[in-house]
């Protein structure tokens, strides 16, 4: 069968190597687009990927009952997030559309002063995030409509899990408005870490996780394609805190943990694709 690329419709697609699925039995080819360089997994691969995706999903939603109530804990990444935000955005920010909100936890680091939106298709996590006291439109972004455009747009860790991320790379430009800002983050493959793990063909990067994850971008890939309605202000590579080599070793592992918060929130080193989570930000033309 021939596999066309998702993102570019190249018919030039190279079989980087098959990966077992953390989910299931299965393994599913990773693929490689010569042409735009970006990396997926096809959900077609196997039969199973919707039900492995439903059961995925159930339990997540049943673990988040016992992690998630309706109180609120403020994260300091979330935190550094709306800083962030905030300084690039030229205006007052009167609005926000958080693309797959989950419960609600990052909008719930905005003032109540600011509109506050989500889009979120589980149903145990937009009844949370409504409960909160936000906006939840439980669709997909693609069939949603809004009465005004936003000043700021946000997307994190959505689009490596769509089956037709064009869809959802295409609304934005219809829900941010001139001059606000938008923000997306995603998985990078292109990265030190992810090269590193390579190597060892017995292991799996985490993000590799099909059906789970299925599409792989470059920084260059989504400026570029973003480009006619888009420019990019800023971009960063993290750990999203995921990172700390003493873990469980009491003091050795405090120090590990400011010492990758400094990493990731200084220019100079979170500017490095060295770590593996990607954060990008353009302003609306
Ligand atoms: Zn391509």
């Amino acid at each position: 069968m021939e596999v066309i690329c998702k993102f570019c419709n190249s018919k030039h697609v190279d079989v980087l190597r098959k990966i077992q699925s953390p989910y299931s039995e299965e393994k599913y080819t990773l693929y490689e687009c010569r042409n735009c360089k970006q990396r997926f997994f096809r959900m077609d691969e196997s039969e199973n990927s919707s039900d492995i995706l439903k059961k995925l999903y159930d339990s997540q939603a049943e673990k988040n009952k016992n992690v998630y109530g309706l109180e609120f804990t403020p994260s300091k990444y979330w935190k550094n997030e709306v800083k962030e935000i905030t300084e690039l955005h030229l205006g007052k920010i009167h609005s926000i559309c958080d693309i797959g909100c989950r419960t609600g936890d990052f909008l719930m680091h905005w003032p109540n002063r600011v509109e506050r939106v989500g889009v979120e298709l589980s149903e145990y996590a937009s009844g949370v995030a409504q409960q909160r006291g936000i906006h939840v439109v439980r669709d997909f972004v693609e069939n949603a409509s809004f009465d005004h455009p936003f000043d700021v747009v946000s997307c994190y860790a959505l689009l490596e899990h769509l089956e037709q991320p064009k869809l959802v790379l295409d609304t934005f430009s219809r829900i941010c408005s001139q001059g606000g800002v938008l923000v997306i983050l995603v998985p990078a493959f292109d990265t030190w870490k992810q090269h590193k793990i390579w190597k060892n063909e017995n292991e799996r990067w985490h993000m590799y996780s099909p059906p789970e994850h299925l599409n792989f971008y470059t920084k260059e890939w989504l400026v570029e394609y973003l480009s006619a309605d888009f420019e990019l202000l800023h971009y960063k590579y993290t750990t999203g805190g995921m990172v700390n080599l003493f873990r469980g070793i009491p003091l050795l592992s405090r120090i590990g943990g400011r010492l990758m918060w400094m990493w990731d929130v200084t220019r100079f080193t979170n500017q490095k694709p060295v770590f593996d989570h990607l954060y990008l930000y353009f302003r609306r033309k």
